[in-house]
């Protein structure tokens, strides 16, 4: 076997799924949780951006941590390979089997443990949808301290295990930072109890970031501990049109100074990016045509106090010509709308045909030249778009290329170029989606070798016999 869009991947020497495997899980699962039908397994082996295909025959559905230890104590003995899926709106091909894995499914576990309206700290289990736990929170005066595109189909355990980033980091913080504890079970079965919900707890090593970002190569998280921040009192958004990057550059750092502690987003897109929400989408841009766009957003206490510093800072940007022309918004209708042109952005390039997608963290000063440099690279002739967005505040940019179809000349003209580029700037080839499948031979230009030695150490020690999502994080050679 080798995967049908990737031939030069080899299947690891792994069991191949027999009937007596099949019993088995049935002994494990009410039958109705061992999914086998193929057109129902089909969903479960393609990805979100419909890149990477496996041909998984089956998937199981636990619904506690129990079932998940006794699945994966047998899979090791059996040496049958397993993929862990969460929402599956992962972006680089790390949900989704590449040959035959055992496709265990997080998507039933979605029971909230306790949540400690004082401190802040949700205990639940990891299939819970991001957006509904923002839902359940909000009910206590809390909210999620992250947010992002997927949130009504992500799961809280695969934002854990990608280390997710969005668009309220600047304010909150990296998930490394809100998660207090975890529960995840080894490949051999083992459950591993850190489920600290303590904000202090300096005993011993941290051993939950072992599964914070390693994308179920390490471990199957079945519950959090996560720090809810109280919900804000008031929320106002600004969506400003500018002329050049250098003016956005300088819009954001106007921000971080006047608007200080309230500024909770700062994002960027560019024309074309913008487009893709406006044009394929069908959504109403809400000021006029500007080669670049910021969606600046503030939340406090004090609405009145909040929306006369967004004020201000709105005037006096325009006024010394940073930005051309804006507008501001505070009832949550006008907000949702704003945020959904740059939300939907990553959905309407999809409409274009195929997406080439780049998630890289660059230093400022040279955040952007990455697009004109691959305008005067790529022909035009044979790209329908190329375009830039993201979370300028946190230094990350999502850089996009669209063709019709797949087109592997296009592909190579881009590949590695954009990664030699990001590493010669001392920036990284992965901000926030994680390597996945899609970028492991491209690691090593963000980890040293030393730290690729440790990586692969670590997976030995976990996971000796490499059973948990095989062919993903590390590149082929470990
Ligand atoms: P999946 O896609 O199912 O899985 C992702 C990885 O985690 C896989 O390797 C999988 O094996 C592993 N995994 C899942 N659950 C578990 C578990 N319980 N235990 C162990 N391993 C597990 N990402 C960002 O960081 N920032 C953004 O702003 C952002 N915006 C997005 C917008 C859109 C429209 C879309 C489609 C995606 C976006 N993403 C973003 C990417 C994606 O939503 C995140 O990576 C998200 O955290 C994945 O969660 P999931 O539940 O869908 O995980």
């Amino acid at each position: 076997l080798t995967s049908i869009r990737y031939p030069g991947v080899q299947r690891g020497s792994y069991a191949q799924l027999s009937e007596k495997h099949v019993q088995h899980f049935r002994s494990i699962l009410p039958s109705e949780r061992v999914v086998t039908d193929a057109d129902d397994v089909a969903a479960y082996n393609v990805d979100w951006l419909r890149m990477v295909r496996g041909a998984s025959q089956i998937v199981l559905k636990p619904k506690t941590t129990e079932e998940i230890s006794a699945i994966l104590k047998y899979c090791n003995a059996e040496n049958l390979a397993v993929c862990p899926q969460g929402g599956n709106t992962g972006l680089v091909g790390g949900s989704v089997p590449v040959f035959d894995e055992v496709v265990i499914s997080t998507s039933l576990m979605n029971s909230i443990v306790s949540l400690d309206e004082l401190s802040g700290v949700l205990v639940c289990q990891a299939g819970c949808i991001l957006e509904n736990l923002d839902s359940y929170v909000s009910q206590y005066g809390l909210m999620m301290p992250l947010d992002l595109g997927a949130k009504g189909t992500c799961q809280i355990g695969g934002n854990v295990s990608t280390n997710a980033g969005g668009i309220r980091l600047i304010r909150y913080g990296s998930l490394q930072g809100s998660v207090l504890g975890v529960e995840a079970v080894k490949a051999d079965g083992e459950v591993i109890d850190c489920l600290s919900s303590l904000k202090k707890d300096n005993t011993g090593y941290h051993l939950k970031h072992l599964f914070i970002g390693s994308e179920g190569t390490l471990g199957i998280v079945t519950k959090v501990a996560i720090q809810c921040p109280p919900s804000p009192k008031a929320v106002n958004v600004a969506f400003l049109g500018l002329n050049t990057f250098d003016d956005v550059l300088q819009t954001f750092k106007e921000a971080k100074r006047g608007l200080g502690e309230i500024l909770s987003s700062c994002e960027m897109m560019d024309l074309l990016a913008l487009d893709a929400a406006t044009s394929n989408l069908k959504l109403q841009r809400p000021i006029g045509e500007f080669p670049f766009y910021m969606l600046i957003e503030t939340s406090g206490s004090n609405g009145t106090h909040d929306e006369e510093k967004l004020t201000n800072f709105l005037e006096s940007s325009m006024a010394s010509g940073i930005v051309r022309d804006g507008t501001v918004a505070s009832e949550p209708s006008r907000i949702k709308s704003m945020w959904k042109l740059r939300e939907g952005i990553t959905e309407g390039l999809l409409h274009d045909g195929y997406v080439y997608k780049y998630d890289i963290s660059l230093p400022h000063s040279s955040f952007y030249a990455i697009i004109p440099e691959l305008k005067t690279r790529l022909p035009a002739e044979k790209v329908g778009r190329i375009c830039g967005y993201g979370h300028v505040g946190d230094g990350n940019l999502h850089l996009n290329v669209t063709t019709r179809k797949f087109d592997a000349a296009v592909l190579k003209m881009i590949e590695p170029f954009v990664f030699e580029w990001t590493s010669k700037l001392k920036g990284s080839v992965s901000a926030e989606h994680g390597i996945g499948f899609k970028k492991t031979q491209y690691i090593h230009f963000s980890k040293s070798q030393s730290s690729l030695n440790l990586m692969a150490n670590i997976k030995k020690l976990m996971d000796p016999k490499g059973i948990l999502n095989p062919y993903k994080v590390l590149p082929a050679q470990h």
